[in-house]
């Protein structure tokens, strides 16, 4: 699920962000995360490459990347905002509540008849939201 999108320091240039150092460590930790990391978890890993990276620059720069529409800010009911790559192709998330581990799928009939309700309904469908919330089966 990586490659091929153009890199979120590329596509931060194109919208003529100032990319400083910080942001490009920002970005390139972002750039090779295929999780769903919250402040804290970027911050972690964007100061193992650049130690002079404080948590406020994270804070502070992942808002631009989310207003910038350059990552998806996600909240999965537990009070901390994570962020993904918005490029990232579509999926939909299962939050593991015992665990909080997120399960990305897609479903081609949950697609189509998201498609079917907006046509219905009149609208032409531009995007959707899904998240579950469950529990393991016991087994
Ligand atoms: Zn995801």
């Amino acid at each position: 699920m990586s490659a091929k999108r153009p890199s979120i320091t590329a596509r931060s240039e194109a919208m003529g962000l100032r990319m400083t150092q910080p942001r490009r460590v920002i970005a390139e930790v972002l750039q090779d995360s295929d999780d769903h990391p919250d402040v804290e978890e970027l911050y972690n890993r964007a100061s193992a490459v650049d130690a002079g990276i404080s948590i406020a620059t994270v804070y502070r720069t992942v808002k631009l990347f989310e207003e910038a529409g350059i990552l998806d800010k996600l909240e999965f009911g537990d009070g901390r905002a994570r962020y993904e790559d918005a490029e990232r192709e579509h999926h939909d998330h299962l939050i593991d509540m015992n665990s909080g581990e997120v399960i990305e799928f897609v479903d081609e009939e949950i697609e189509a008849l998201q498609e079917k309700i907006a046509q219905k309904l009149g609208y032409e469908l531009r995007g959707h939201r899904l998240e579950l919330y469950g529990v393991p089966k016991k087994r």
